[in-house]
């Protein structure tokens, strides 16, 4: 059966004149990397926030490793957002030292498991206040992972980084999923930022989720790809997955099918259909890249 980590049903929050969770209905499951994607001031802090405990809904329930009955669940999770004050003077170490001490942590192997597995172990004796951004945002995510999370949450840990940096936290985040079976949850403002690592997508804007797909649903819409207006989707993407075998055709709207095969030979498809007694309004053959998807979306605030 499937777990779900986190479930929210109509999480809403405000605050005096500004709604900033609408609404949002969100399912991780175990083993997601789930890549919350959403232009500054969107709500993703804020939802993050609820979840992680630090402030409360308006409306709406939240089930976390499917209890609606929390508070203990609340121990599995591991959170970098509001992020801890990092002592400059002291190493990376000594850092992490302080904050297992502080979180009653007894455990004193934890100290090298996380330095380890955020690859801070060779930086010895620097001292924080010489460490490169991506190394602070690595400690931070060490100091988060103190209590053995097996629910992590991130607030744009990418941002700012130079390439580099960049490639090494994705590296590490999918480390962290498959070595440790811990799932993410991790917001940005840049959906490509996250395009190589994320099973799983949620976009949020102006509060609301407006998208959630996976990471194949994200990849044919960002491939080549036919969409075909008829008068019926479902009866449509019957015939061509029985008739021509296609597998990569999906249902976008009800008279709106996006055919991921036959791109170039798109015609047999459109005989198909017309043999078949679909009406056929309209064909044509699209190719975004995944910032045309994301400002198609948000703009169009359509998608789920
Ligand atoms: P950013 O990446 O810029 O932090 P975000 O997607 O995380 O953006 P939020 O920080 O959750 O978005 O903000 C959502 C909306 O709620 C914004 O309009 C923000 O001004 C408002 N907001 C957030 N926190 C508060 C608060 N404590 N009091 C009043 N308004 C708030």
């Amino acid at each position: 059966m499937q777990q779900y980590v986190l479930q929210t049903q109509n999480l809403y929050k405000k605050y005096r004149d500004t709604v900033a969770v609408n609404n949002v209905s969100m399912n991780i499951r175990q083993g997601d990397i789930y890549g919350f994607i959403g232009e500054n001031g969107a709500g993703k802090t804020t939802f993050m926030r609820i979840i992680a405990g630090l402030a409360e809904p308006t409306e709406g329930t939240i089930k976390l490793f499917g209890n609606e009955d929390f508070q203990s669940d609340r121990q599995k999770i591991g959170c970098t957002i509001e992020n801890p004050t990092l002592y400059k003077n002291m190493t990376a170490r000594e850092n992490i030292e302080v904050f297992r001490r502080a979180f009653g942590v007894r455990d004193t192997r934890s100290t090298d498991n996380v330095l380890h597995l955020m690859d801070l172990d060779d930086t010895g004796q620097k001292r924080v206040g010489n460490f490169s951004l991506g190394m602070k945002q690595r400690l931070a995510i060490a100091i988060a992972l103190l209590g053995k999370p097996k629910f992590l949450i991130l607030d744009e840990p990418i941002n700012g980084l130079d390439p580099v940096g960049i490639q090494e936290l994705r590296n590490l985040f999918v480390r962290l999923n498959q070595e440790q079976n811990i799932t993410l949850l991790i917001s940005s403002h840049i959906l490509g930022e996250l395009s190589k690592i994320a099973t799983r997508y949620g976009i949020i804007h102006n509060g609301s989720l407006v998208a959630e797909l996976s990471s194949d649903e994200l990849q044919m819409r960002c491939e080549r790809h036919v969409d075909i207006r008829v008068d019926c989707a479902d009866r449509a993407a019957e015939i061509v997955k029985n008739q021509l075998g296609i597998t990569k055709c999906k249902v976008v709207s009800p008279h709106m099918i996006s055919v991921g095969e036959y791109v170039d030979k798109s015609e047999i498809v459109n005989e198909t259909l017309i043999k078949n007694g679909i009406v056929l309004f309209e064909a044509t053959i699209h190719q975004e890249s995944l910032e045309d998807y994301f400002n198609t979306i948000i703009m169009g605030g359509k998608g789920k």
